[in-house]
C-alpha cells in the first residue's frame, strides 16, 4: 500500500507537508471554521481574514494530519489572497475536478479562461496524483471544503 503511495510524495508536496506555509493561528480573523477527515485522522481550522471588499486578506490554518494534507492547506492559504468569494468558488470547483478526476467543471472553466485561475490550478496541480487514490482525494479536498464551510458561515465540516 504504501509503495503505491510513494509517487504521490513528490518533492513539492513533501515541502509543502512538512513546512506548511501559514501555519498558524490567524489574529483578527473574521470567520474559521474546522475540518475532520476520520479515515485518515487528518484535523485542521482554517482561518479567513475578510477585507471590506469581500477578498481575503489572510488566510492561514492549524492541525495536524498526513503529508497530503497539510501540503494541500498549505498551498490553498496561499492562492487564497486576494481572491474574492467568486473566485475562490470557481477555484474550489476547478480543483475539485483536479482531484477527482472529473474535468467537466474544467473545460468550463476554460471557456471563461480566466488567466489567474489557470496560473493557480497549475500549482495545485501537483496534487492531481491523488485521483489514482480514493482514500486520498478527502485528504487533498478536507481543506478546501473546510474554507469553504469557514466562508459560508459553518464551524464544522466532516468528510464522512
Ligand atoms: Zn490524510
Amino acid at each position: 500500500m504504501f509503495g503505491d503511495l510513494r509517487e504521490l510524495y513528490q518533492e513539492v508536496i513533501l515541502d509543502h507537508g512538512t513546512n506548511p506555509r501559514n501555519h498558524h493561528r490567524l489574529e483578527g480573523a473574521t470567520c474559521q471554521a474546522h475540518g475532520n477527515n476520520p479515515m485518515c485522522g487528518d484535523t485542521l481550522t482554517v482561518y479567513l481574514k475578510l477585507g471590506g471588499d469581500g477578498r481575503v486578506e489572510a488566510a492561514t490554518f492549524e492541525g495536524r494530519g498526513c503529508a497530503i494534507s497539510m501540503a494541500s492547506a498549505s498551498m490553498m492559504t496561499e492562492v487564497l489572497k486576494g481572491k474574492t468569494a467568486e473566485e475562490i468558488g470557481r477555484l474550489f470547483q476547478s480543483f475539485h475536478s483536479l482531484c477527482t478526476g472529473e474535468d467537466d467543471a474544467l473545460d468550463a472553466g476554460d471557456q471563461d479562461s480566466h488567466a489567474d485561475d489557470d496560473e493557480d490550478l497549475e500549482r495545485l496541480n501537483v496534487l492531481a496524483g491523488v485521483r489514482e487514490f480514493p482514500v486520498r482525494v478527502k485528504c487533498a479536498t478536507l481543506p478546501w471544503h473546510t474554507m469553504k464551510a469557514a466562508m459560508s458561515g459553518e464551524d464544522e465540516v466532516s468528510t464522512e
